[in-house]
């Protein structure tokens, strides 16, 4: 079986750039690009309105829908934006000020809002030691050298390679050949090139929203974990205020018994965090005394 050619995207794909291309060369962008943001920075987070979404082809339909390859897309044209101003950084889409009704209250999560993309006020209860996350791994073929990167995902085992695709297409064609080799070389014969692999910065938050705070939950221990990327590591700490948009994600129980335990948690993976709430007054907890009243 042939495989695609990886060098000429999609016509959907196409159709996303352009959208994105439109977008961040209108007035609005094309001004705030021009300011240089976050030129010396090695990664910013560059802030893109919801209701602006709206404007460029129905790209907040794109965006709810396949959120990944959409964002992946934007982030391409952006950093040819940055190119185009000779700026080194690596600049990360967030899209802010997402509409009310995908305004959400945390404590009403269940496992059906899993995929979907929220708004959240959240206070800030802890943070995590500021961790790497093996994102992209790259792995060669010690027969041919052929070189290929794998997408991991986070907090997941790390993807089995079993052999060299190369060499196995080779193996496969000369099978199929009227003359068939007797011996094939051995295509498992792969090793990873940890010097290549590219890490990313992560952090967990303990987040508790308002409201949990009031009815008692947040008393009685109950929190959740909000996963932040990039730029917003470090940046956080004990009692702020948050307005988080994330996709609802799930994860194995950290402290299963067993291996395949079936049991999952609701976790949130952050895609943009704004300063204040979004829709409750501000609170400000007493940080001078553990958050405990037992
Ligand atoms: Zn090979």
């Amino acid at each position: 079986m042939k495989r695609k050619s990886p060098t000429e995207p999609p016509a959907d794909s196409q159709k996303t750039l352009e959208s994105w291309r439109l977008l961040f060369e209108s007035e609005t962008y094309k001004n705030d690009l021009d300011a240089l943001p976050g030129n010396g920075d090695p990664v910013f987070g560059f802030e893109v309105e919801w209701d602006d979404l709206t404007k460029y082809e129905q790209l907040h339909v794109k965006f709810s829908e396949n959120m990944t390859e959409t964002l992946q897309c934007g982030n391409q044209v952006l950093k040819e934006q940055y190119s185009n101003r000779n700026m080194a950084t690596r600049p990360v889409i967030r899209v802010v000020n997402l509409p009310d009704d995908r305004a959400y209250e945390m404590s009403q999560l269940r496992m059906r809002d899993r995929t979907r993309l929220l708004s959240f006020d959240g206070i800030v209860m802890s943070t995590s030691p500021i961790i790497g996350w093996l994102k992209l791994s790259v792995h060669k073929c010690n027969d041919c050298d052929s070189k290929w990167t794998i997408k991991e995902r986070l907090a997941r085992p790390r993807e089995k390679i079993k052999f060299c695709r190369t060499c196995l297409d080779a193996i496969i064609s000369n099978m199929e050949s009227k003359k068939p080799k007797s011996y094939h070389k051995d295509p498992t014969d792969v090793s990873m090139v940890a010097e290549e692999n590219y890490y990313e910065d992560v952090q967990y938050l303990e987040i508790i929203s308002p409201d949990m705070l009031e009815n008692g939950m947040a008393e009685n221990g109950e929190s959740f974990q909000v996963v932040v990327f990039d730029e917003y590591v470090g940046q956080f700490s004990k009692g702020d205020n948050l307005t988080i948009n994330a996709v609802v994600a799930v994860d194995p129980l950290i402290n299963r018994d067993f291996i395949r335990d079936t049991r999952r948690m609701i976790y949130l993976q952050a895609h943009s965090v704004e300063e204040g709430f979004s829709h409750h007054k501000p609170i400000q907890l007493d940080l001078s005394k553990e958050f405990s009243l037992s």
